[in-house]
């Protein structure tokens, strides 16, 4: 019998959730079903389940107590961030079995240090509020992304999340020193060291980024910070095609000495969604070409020189045809113009019809074949099918959303779904690359990861696992089978 069978209405489980209320208080337990429902679908739609409780515990210690209850009365637990995940993994099952254990009440910045360059945070703040707490002690916390006003720290951990920043600055597992975590028999694991060299044995901290609630819940982190930037250049430039991109980004991480922090490659059919579809979205660059990169370049450094060079750099890669046209951000507000073009896109393809996504990686070199691979695959399983190939280039990662033929019904195309998405790994796997690059697993992809990672790693995951969740009561369902 599975953790998700057992009925938390019957007997000591009744018990417990009395004791759990007892633990978190009044306002750590949501009984209203208006306030409980955002809590029981995930950002996605794809599921909807039912929860024997939704809690917010408001400290480590409530989180701990209620861990412990639940290892003992054998209720499986869903930790749940801001909601924000693309795979399913927040959101609980439909037997209504487990508790949803929310971190928002976790939402203490315990201290930002300058001298050591760190902050440490409780799972549940949210990163926009992380950002703005490092620029005020004149300082930069580069994790970046389109839901950074919702998703909380513990979430980006749990996830390992990438978004905008990976190729200058890495992704959430890069950036974090100590974890402390709330281990799935309730005991505390402080591992909140700000030390950037620390040789004692095996890094547990890693264990737990990454593994999307299933071993632990992560509830503070020191996380490391970064010189302000003083300058920051950014551009779009049209180029002709993928391959055009990978050549331009070598050139730009040269001609910066490596200050180069964001490189999105969109087409040109998704900037035409985003201006086709969204209010106040417009598009500065022409060019009749089907690509476009969104480069930014930042520095700590005030010498002008800096941006001087990078303008000449641009100007050459006009003189040698590799950019056909663009344009460079003359202020902040131009700046944030571009860059809300590129968050457009994620909303247009949802007003554009049914769409399957995959968030896909290859190796950089790899990318226009990639594009290429994956695009002829797509179109010959579903003639009409809209590609769009778009994302964080920089770092090898794709997102390679399928949106359905113009005209189709989403129903029937979403029905097809599987197919076209195997058919897209395929390619991946191929190419030597990975089918999640920085959304996880969850539930979405639990049966892919089973059919696609090594089964020595496998063998690995699973032993992990039932060793520090040997009743198997944390986030059962996700990530692994
Ligand atoms: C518009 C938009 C843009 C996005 N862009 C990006 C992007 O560029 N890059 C990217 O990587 N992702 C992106 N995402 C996905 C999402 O924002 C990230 O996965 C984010 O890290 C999730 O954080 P969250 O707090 O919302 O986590 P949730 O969705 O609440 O949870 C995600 C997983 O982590 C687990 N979890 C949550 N909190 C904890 C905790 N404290 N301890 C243990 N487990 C926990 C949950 O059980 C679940 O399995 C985007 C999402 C949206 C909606």
């Amino acid at each position: 019998m599975s953790a998700l069978d057992t009925h938390p209405g019957e007997g000591r489980q009744a018990a417990a959730l009395a004791e759990i209320r007892e633990i978190v208080g009044p306002k750590g337990w949501l009984d209203d079903p208006e306030a409980r429902a955002p809590h029981l679908t995930d950002w996605r739609k794809l599921y909807t389940g039912r929860a024997a409780a939704v809690v917010r515990p408001a400290s480590t210690e409530e989180v701990a107590a209620v861990v412990r209850r639940c290892a003992e009365a054998r209720i499986p637990i869903v930790p749940q961030g801001g909601n924000t995940g693309l795979v399913g993994g927040a959101a609980p099952h439909e037997a209504g079995t487990e508790i949803v254990l929310l971190t928002d009440r976790l939402s203490r910045i315990r201290e930002v240090d300058p001298v050591g360059n760190t902050v440490t945070v409780e799972a549940g703040v949210v990163l926009q509020d992380i950002q703005q707490a490092a620029a005020e002690a004149d300082r930069l916390f580069p994790l970046a992304l389109g839901a950074q006003g919702s998703c909380h720290i513990g979430g980006n951990l749990a996830t390992n999340a990438g978004g905008l920043n990976v190729l200058r600055y890495g992704n959430a597992r890069d950036l974090v020193l100590g974890l402390e975590v709330v281990l799935p028999d309730g005991r505390v694991w402080d591992g909140l060291s700000g030390l950037r060299k620390d040789n004692t044995g095996y890094d547990l901290k890693h264990l737990f980024v990454g593994s999307e609630g299933t071993l632990g819940i992560v509830t503070a982190a020191v996380l490391k910070l970064f010189p302000q930037p003083r300058q920051v250049m950014t551009a779009m430039l049209a180029v002709a095609d993928p391959a055009a991109a990978v050549s331009l980004l070598h050139k730009a991480q040269e001609a910066s000495g490596g200050q180069l922090v964001a490189f999105e490659l969109v087409p040109k059919f998704a900037i035409d969604l985003a201006v086709a579809h969204v209010e106040g979205v417009e598009n500065p660059v022409g060019g009749d070409t089907g690509w476009y990169v969104l480069l930014e370049f930042a520095t700590p450094s005030t010498e002008s020189a800096f941006i001087d060079a990078l303008e000449q750099f641009v100007e050459k890669t006009f003189e040698e045809e590799l950019v056909v046209d663009g344009t460079i951000a003359a202020n902040e507000a131009q700046r944030a113009g571009l860059w809300r073009l590129r968050e457009a896109i994620i909303e247009a393809q949802d007003r554009a019809g049914a769409q399957l996504k995959h968030d896909v990686s290859v190796a950089v070199a790899k990318v226009p074949d990639f594009i290429a691979e994956a695009t002829a695959v797509a179109e010959a399983e579903e003639p009409g099918v809209r590609v769009v190939a778009f994302g964080h280039v920089g770092d090898g990662n794709v997102h390679l959303n399928l949106v359905q033929p113009e005209g189709a019904d989403g129903a029937a195309f979403m029905a097809r779904s599987d197919a076209l998405s195997q058919a897209v790994y395929d390619v991946v796997v191929a190419m030597g690359g990975s089918i999640s690059a920085e959304h996880g697993i969850g539930r979405l992809k639990k049966a892919d990861l089973a059919a696609r990672k090594s089964p020595v790693a496998l063998d690995l995951m699973r032993k992990i696992k039932r060793a520090l969740d040997p009743d198997g009561l944390m986030n059962p369902g996700k990530l692994l089978e």
